[in-house]
């Protein structure tokens, strides 16, 4: 009996917001296009996970979420496949524009595991990625956002030196996720989170993922988020 317990513990669900779009049961409910199907079943996912059936229509609906799920529930699709179709609704890049999409997450491990999840889905579109983390010339960094891309993974810290060296503007930024955004704080990320925030337009689409919700990290999701749809799976949080 305890067994039973502690399961349906893990699987809990809480969801709160105004007007929160009902959950889909399945990818084809997501409206994809053929390509990102297609995408979606060479990764060898066969359904959404539980934060996925949750996340997916509420980001696709433009809305901004708070996720609370702890690591491995697949938090990386479910903010990645909505900003594929994001940047598909978009106009085209213009030269010296761009990115559309910012994802922040606390480590180079981190970042580099998104970047290349990220590349996978991407790849279907001919949407560009890069990634923006220690551990790489800066220079070739540099030259790399200049040639122009749609999609940044970055850790903050990186993100900033490229924003001071001005190798990228955030004036096109329409869809801004933090990832493991309690880990960012542990790590003292918090005035350079704020600092990437503050260049970012006002009416962006914000998504925040986080193991654990912290005080300061509720106050940070308070300030940056509108009318956030909040998304919990299991116990955490
Ligand atoms: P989290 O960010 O929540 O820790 P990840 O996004 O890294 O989780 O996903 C954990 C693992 O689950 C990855 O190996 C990922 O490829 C896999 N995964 C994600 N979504 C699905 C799915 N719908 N079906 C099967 N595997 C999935
Ligand atoms: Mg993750």
């Amino acid at each position: 009996e305890q067994d039973v317990m502690e399961y349906k513990k893990s699987l809990a669900i809480r969801v709160s917001g105004f007007d929160v779009p009902r959950p889909v049961k399945t990818f084809e409910d997501c409206g994809f296009s053929t390509q990102l199907m297609h995408a979606i079943s060479k990764q060898g996912y066969e359904k959404p996970t539980s934060i996925q059936c949750q996340a997916l229509p509420i980001i696709l609906s433009g809305r901004d979420i708070i996720g609370i799920a702890k690591t491995g529930s697949g938090k990386t699709a479910a903010f990645v496949l909505p900003m594929i179709v994001h940047i598909m609704d978009q106009p085209e890049l213009q030269k010296e524009e761009g990115p559309i999409g910012v994802i922040c997450a606390p480590t180079r491990e981190l970042a580099h595991q998104i970047y290349l999840e990220t590349k996978k889905f991407a790849k279907s579109h001919g949407i560009r990625v890069s990634a923006v983390y220690g551990g790489m010339s800066k220079l070739d960094q540099f030259k790399e956002l200049k040639a122009g891309c749609e999609i940044v993974v970055a850790t903050p810290g990186r993100l900033i030196d490229m924003l001071k060296m001005k190798a990228l503007t955030m004036s096109r930024v329409t869809y801004l996720v933090l990832d493991e955004a309690d880990r960012m704080f542990d790590l003292g990320f918090e005035p350079q989170i704020r600092s990437i925030v503050g260049q970012i337009r006002p009416d962006r689409q914000t998504l925040l993922f986080s193991a654990t919700m912290p005080r300061k990290v509720e106050k940070l999701a308070r300030e940056i988020l509108s009318d956030p749809v909040r998304v919990t799976v299991g116990e955490v949080g």
